[in-house]
């Protein structure tokens, strides 16, 4: 490891994987009802850093109680919306007084380089968190002039009201813990909703620490609560008669399970699930800059993004020099662990996620599909994988097919647009696609083409707290960010008045 660039642990993270962590509920750090507790791990070590509780169903029937509570006594949604407009804000200077603590938490129990967590799970989401607290004092409704014929003579006035859906559950996913929690939290509670989280067993750190920094701002006890615990206690909270709205990040198969289980109740949900994301590369667009940005798009994080390019498709003219850049790089990247400020390659989130990660090269392998670079298995402590270039992949592969949430780039080159647009298109999934050209009549007449929520040209990844973001087809359903991050956590009311 670089010396110089490795960080050193604060004190706060260090008091703080050191306590005896329990659930947050009114606005307190509670002892659960389960008596079993998880181990959280650190991925550069697969040592345990500290272990939290694994909620039952009792833990979630207290927590949903206590966020029912607040929303029906007020304490939040009764705010004035300025009211809670500023308390929001002073939550993201609290948010902000605390950044390299929460940066290193994150670090520390996800695995992902410093230089991340710093920029993007505390930075981006500082970002959010003021775009969101501005809406508080913008939600709208519409005034309609209404046509209603009975009886003769009768004068109407129509307008629409967007009202707190009530007890929201956010049910969060491992790769970005602390954004995506408040991707969820933040809007909710700008709306006037009261909420209950539900960070990954992998990563529950930072929502813990979230809670006790939003108590700290002066959002009421009961407003914000967590449970930490895995499906079981994930399956009680989608299940659960008391929760209004559940809006669930995560993978395709337990977004189904989460959706069925709502519709039970009529419960309100969004879902943002996974993503076979490809990069459509043309003829005109040089070799340089196809690398960086599939290096960009496709390994940040470790490729532990849902969004990340996962599929390229080059133009046959600059196919082979595109697959030789890449694999150039990533041989030469060093590897070491997050809080390595110069390491470029660090651990995946966990033991299980790497085995997960290491089946599809296998199976890649089996396959006989060519392997440019990377791919053999990393014998050291912590959970590492070498970024893998694959070359020349059929459509069919499963390589192609299945989301792998890690840093595997699977490359195909083909030969007119047509087959390009086919290939970017033939996949269950459609969050994300990214077009490389300079060609502005094309990228034009490509964009409404291509079945993915978000297409971006020219650069892939970014996201903005404006820009909504969701997925085509199996990818989700449902929008987040923007207004319809706010519209999605009201219902939606009519009023009538004749006159
Ligand atoms: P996962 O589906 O395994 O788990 C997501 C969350 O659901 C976790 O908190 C988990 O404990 C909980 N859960 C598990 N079973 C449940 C059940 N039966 N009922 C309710 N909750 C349950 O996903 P993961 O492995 O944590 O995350 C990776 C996946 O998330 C990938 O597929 C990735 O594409 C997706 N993801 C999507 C987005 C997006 O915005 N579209 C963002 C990040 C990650």
């Amino acid at each position: 490891m670089n010396s110089e660039a490795k960080v050193a642990i604060s004190d706060a993270v260090q008091a703080f994987v050191r306590r005896e962590l329990g659930l947050f509920i009114e606005g307190e750090v509670r002892v659960a009802h389960s008596p079993r507790r998880s181990d959280v791990f650190d991925p550069a070590t697969g040592h345990v850093l500290t272990t939290v509780p694994d909620a039952d169903a009792t833990d979630v029937d207290r927590a949903v109680a206590s966020a029912r509570t607040a929303f029906d006594t007020h304490v939040w949604r009764g705010l004035r919306p300025a009211d809670r407009e500023r308390i929001l804000l002073r939550f993201a200077d609290v948010l902000e007084a605390h950044a390299e603590e929460l940066a290193q938490l994150e670090t520390l129990n996800q695995g992902k380089s410093i230089n991340v967590a710093r920029a993007i799970d505390v930075g981006a989401t500082l970002e959010y968190v003021r775009y969101m607290a501005g809406s508080a004092t913008k939600i709208v409704g519409e005034t309609l002039d209404v046509s209603i014929p009975f009886p003769p003579g009768a004068r109407y006035t129509a307008f629409t009201r967007h009202e707190p859906v009530g007890v929201v559950a956010g049910i969060v996913p491992w790769n970005f813990p602390m954004m995506i929690a408040v991707w969820k939290l933040v809007p909710a509670l700008a709306a006037g909703c009261s909420v209950v989280i539900k960070p990954s067993p992998e990563t529950p750190l930072t929502a813990l620490r979230l809670a006790e920094l939003a108590i700290d701002a002066g959002i009421p006890a009961g407003a914000f609560n967590v449970v930490t615990g895995g499906a079981e206690c994930g399956a009680a909270l989608a299940a659960h008669p008391g929760i209004n709205k559940i809006s669930f990040t995560g993978s395709t198969p337990t977004g189904k399970r989460v959706g069925t289980a709502a519709v039970q109740n009529m419960t309100r949900f969004s879902l943002e699930l996974g993503g076979k994301n490809p990069a459509v590369m043309l003829a005109d667009i040089g070799v340089e800059q196809a690398v960086r940005g599939a290096l960009a798009g496709g390994l940040l994080n470790q490729g532990q993004v849902c969004a990340a390019v996962s599929r390229i498709y080059v133009h046959r003219s600059k196919y082979a020099k595109v697959v030789e850049g890449l694999a150039d790089s990533v041989s030469a990247m060093t590897m070491g662990p997050g809080l390595d400020a110069s390491a470029q390659i660090n651990p995946l989130v966990s033991a299980h996620h790497r085995a997960r990660v290491e089946e599809h090269l296998a199976r890649a392998r089996a396959e006989g599909l060519r392997f440019a670079a990377g791919g053999a298995r990393v014998e050291e402590p912590g959970y590492y994988v070498r970024p893998a270039i694959i070359a020349d992949v059929p459509p069919d592969a499963a390589i192609v097919r299945d989301e792998v949430f890690g840093p595997v780039l699977a490359l195909a080159p083909f030969d007119d647009v047509a087959e390009a647009l086919r290939l970017a298109n033939d996949s269950p999934y459609g969050l994300a696609a990214s077009l490389w050209t300079n060609d502005l009549r094309a990228a034009m007449s490509l964009v409404p083409q291509i079945e993915a929520g978000t297409v971006w040209v020219n650069c892939h990844v970014p996201l903005d707290p404006g820009m909504p973001f969701g997925g085509y087809k199996q990818s989700g359903i449902g929008r987040e960010f923007g207004r319809h991050a706010i519209e999605g956590f009201t219902e939606t009311k009519s009023v009538c008045i004749a006159h």
